[in-house]
């Protein structure tokens, strides 16, 4: 039996086990592969240079610790995750069992991608998934959010103050939120409501995108960046019948990463979308020391 078992090779899994090591507890961390959505970059045409450190560079360390012990990793798919009375039972695809006395759950969650021409061979050469981390390079700028949510929502308002002009193409009306009102007079902002992108368009780098409007016609729109915004889902299936989770299956948890059910704590994308790794290693930092002090009240 270990001591902890983490579930998830993301910034939130990765970091969660190093502390975990680091304080001397049994763990054993299962994922499907390390990295989990890191594996991205940015350039961008006649972008200014300046360096940027990459999810995967800035988890090296931690996972080359993990690499180096080999026998508290194992790389599978879990599909059960069992209560039992102070403890947890584990099951993997491949038919391995392990029992953990604590759990994290570190799953992360499943962006929907723009799937149209272009779209793929594009990303990372001015098509991103975050605001945050790139809004700042489309500095006077257009660009284009697709997305119609939340997250959408923020990162138009982001943009807006940077960029020169923003597309927000909604493929259904705007989720009501006090943003979205706010976003409806924002002279800087051309919006769509039902719009549908069919391609994205450029050579190397993104100049702009086809979209479906409301009343059928395509209409070609040149932007340097395009934002995809759409729904990410949270991995919450293993846990989710018996553990809290808000409406759209995010584990809730409280300010120590703990859950309803206890010994069982979450960390990362799982719980909820801030699409910062950094946000995310500290999350799981924290979940470890958590887990850590559960197991020393035992
Ligand atoms: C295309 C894209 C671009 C992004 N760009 C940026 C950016 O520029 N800057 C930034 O800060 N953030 C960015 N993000 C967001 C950031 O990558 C995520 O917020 C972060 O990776 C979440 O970390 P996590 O550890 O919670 O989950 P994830 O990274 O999703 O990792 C989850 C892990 O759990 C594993 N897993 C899931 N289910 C199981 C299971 N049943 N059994 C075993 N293993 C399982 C997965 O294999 C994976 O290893 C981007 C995300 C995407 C998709």
């Amino acid at each position: 039996m270990y001591e902890l078992i983490v579930v998830g090779g993301g910034p939130a899994g990765i970091s969660a086990a190093a502390m975990a090591l680091n304080q001397r507890i049994e763990t054993l961390i299962i994922a499907e592969q390390w990295g989990g959505q890191t594996t991205y970059e940015m350039q961008i045409e006649d972008g200014e240079s300046r360096e940027c450190i990459s999810g995967e560079t800035l988890l090296e360390n931690f996972r080359r610790q993990l690499d180096y012990l080999d026998f508290v990793h194992h790389f599978d798919r879990v599909v059960r995750v069992t209560p039992e009375e102070n403890r947890f039972v584990v099951d993997t695809v491949s038919g391995d069992r392990f029992i953990g006395q604590t759990l994290i759950m570190a799953t992360g969650a499943k962006p929907e991608r723009l799937d149209v021409p272009g779209a793929r061979r594009l990303e990372g050469r001015g098509l991103s998934h975050s605001a945050t981390t790139h809004a700042g390079l489309f500095l006077g700028k257009d660009v284009a959010v697709v997305g119609n949510g939340r997250r959408a929502q923020w990162a138009t308002a982001s943009l807006a103050r940077k960029a020169h002009r923003v597309h927000l193409l909604a493929p259904e009306p705007l989720v009501p939120t006090p943003l979205a009102e706010k976003l409806r007079r924002m002279e800087k902002l051309d919006l769509v409501e039902g719009a549908t992108v069919t391609e994205v368009l450029g050579e190397q780098f993104v100049s702009g995108l086809v979209a479906r409007m409301p009343d059928g016609a395509e209409r070609e729109i040149p932007v340097k960046g395009i934002f995809v915004k759409l729904a990410r889902v949270p991995n919450c299936d293993l846990v989710r019948d018996w553990v809290d989770c808000d409406s759209r299956g995010h584990i809730i948890i409280d300010q120590y990463n703990e859950t309803s059910w206890p010994g069982l704590f979450a960390a990362g994308d799982v719980t909820l979308v801030s699409e910062q790794v950094l946000v995310h290693v500290g999350d799981g930092i924290r979940a470890a020391l958590t887990a850590y002090h559960h197991l020393l009240m035992q």
